[in-house]
Parts: structure tokens; sequence; C-alpha cells
């Protein structure tokens, strides 16, 4: 099957597919993206994904006009080109291409570009026996909730999550607050009570996250957004993150010490039973 990408208007192989050294979002990091995922050929909550993509859009000035240009119509051939049933779409909108200086230049026309992959399959054993976590300061700027393709601090976290042997390191503020994962929400589970630290600008407002508000009560679950610090976290009975590639994945250590049990607990598998319902429904 062949690895497809999708550069302002043309579709073609990946490895052939070119933008301009001066795009801004090579420059400077200028624009935003989104990760949607395909299962058995269906686009999962592409609609909550486009609406994202138009509010970062919006809130960074760049002005893509998705009634003359909609990108479902463009999702959906990309996809079926591919021939990947399950697939993992990368789409990235960033401001285009100028000469480089920093203020935006006046006209100038947003750079599309897509890559239609095969779903990455995640190891089961993995899900089974959850992941461990490291804890790292937050230090990004105060609009995580726009999801922008300036990742550096994620990048850096996630790579010294992994020369720890963790999946995944979780953004700790200066006072002790818990954010959110490099590339994942996080939740905690207390008397079985799953919270999940509020939808503020300063962590990504995950697809995954709207739709286990949306379907948690479903497997009689209750879902809350709250404040809650380090000390909560480790404390917790249970833990685990979520996002479009993980879906719902248990974390049973952090810091080197284990979470509850040290297991994945049965909440988690039950949010986890809730998305998986949710992708086959
Ligand atoms: N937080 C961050 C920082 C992320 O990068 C992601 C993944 N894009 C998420 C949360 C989860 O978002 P979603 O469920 O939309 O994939």
């Amino acid at each position: 099957m062949p690895e497809v990408a999708y550069v302002n208007g043309v579709y073609g192989p990946i490895g052939e597919a070119t933008v301009s050294i001066e795009d801004r979002g090579f420059q400077f990091g200028d624009g935003v993206y989104e990760v949607v995922f395909s299962y058995g050929g269906k686009m999962f909550l592409l609609d909550a994904h486009l609406q994202r993509l138009q509010r970062s859009l919006t809130d960074i000035g760049i002005s893509y006009d998705f009634d003359a240009a909609p990108l479902g119509p463009i999702i959906e051939e990309g996809l079926v080109r591919s021939g990947f049933s399950d697939a993992m779409i990368y789409l990235q909108v960033t401001r285009g291409v100028a000469p480089r200086q920093h203020a935006i230049p006046r006209s100038i026309t947003p750079t599309v570009v897509m890559t239609f992959k095969a779903m990455p399959i995640f190891p089961e054993e993995m899900r089974e026996s959850g992941v461990k976590v490291m804890s790292t300061r937050d230090g990004r700027w105060a609009k995580c909730y726009i999801k922008a393709i300036t990742l550096l601090p994620n990048v850096l976290a996630k790579s010294e999550a992994r020369r720890r042997g963790c999946y995944e390191a979780v953004f700790v503020t200066e006072t002790g607050e818990v954010r959110e994962c490099t590339s994942s929400n996080i939740y905690i589970v207390r008397d079985g009570r799953v919270t999940t630290p509020p939808r503020t600008q300063s962590v990504l407002h995950g697809i995954t996250q709207s739709f286990l508000f949306a379907c948690a009560a479903s497997v009689g679950c209750e879902l809350k957004e709250e404040v809650f610090n380090f000390e909560t976290l480790r404390a917790a009975d249970e833990v685990f993150v979520s996002s479009t590639a993980v879906e719902v994945l248990g974390v049973t250590t952090l810091d080197g010490e284990p979470i509850g049990d040290g297991k994945v607990g049965p909440v988690t598998r039950r949010m986890y039973e809730a998305f998986r319902r949710g992708v086959r429904g």
C-alpha cells in the first residue's frame, strides 16, 4: 500500500512531496496540525478534529478558507488513494512561504500538507501491563490549547522519558499542578471517580478526551475536570492517559514508584472499553 502525501492540492508519494525552505512552518514553527485516525475506512471524530484545527488557525491568525476548500473531502480522497482502512492521517497548515522575517507578512497563502499512513500497531502487551511515566517541569507557552507544530518542549521531554525507560512525561507546573503529558491528556481515579485537569488554555483539549466525557457514563464512570497536584497524582488509585494515537492507556508507574497496586485498574479498563465501543459504534 502506498503512503500518500498531499501538498497544496497535489497528491503523490511521500518521498516526493516537498515544501519550500522558506515556509514559515519550517522557519518558525508557524503552523498548526491535527492527527486523525480512520478505523475500517471511516474517519473517527473528523468533524471535532477539523473544528479544533479551525480554532487553532483562527487563534494564531492564519486565514484558511474552509468554505472555498473544505478539508474533509481532501482527506477522504487521500484515504481512498492510500488504500489503508486503518490509517493515521497527519494534517498540517502553516502560514505559508515568505522571505524570513519574524513579523507576519500581509498577503500570504497557507501551506496545507497531509500524510496518509497505516495506523501504527499499538503493542497489546503494553495496554495490558500499562506504561511508566516520568514527571517534568511544564516550561511551555501559555496557549497549549492551540495545537501548534512548535513542539520543542514536548519533543525534549518525550525523549528524556524514553531515555529513562518511560513511555510518557507528564508536565507539572512550578506550583505542582498537573497539566497533561507530552502527547496525551492525563486522568486520575480516586474512589471510583475520574478526574482530568481543567480544559483551560494551558492544555490541549483532546478530542479523545471530549469523546471520553461523552461516553464515560455509558460504562458507569463519572468524569470531571478538576485541578490536582503532583501529590494527588502520586496517591491516585489509578492513572491513565488518552490520545488519538494511544486511545486509553493505563499508567502503572510514576517516577519509578507504582501507582496504586502497580497494575492497570478496573476503571481504566472500563474507560478503554467505552472508547472501543465508541469506535465500533
Ligand atoms: N495533549 C497533547 C499535548 C497532545 O499532543 C495530544 C495529542 N495530540 C493530546 C493531549 C491528546 O489529544 P487528542 O485526543 O486530540 O489526540
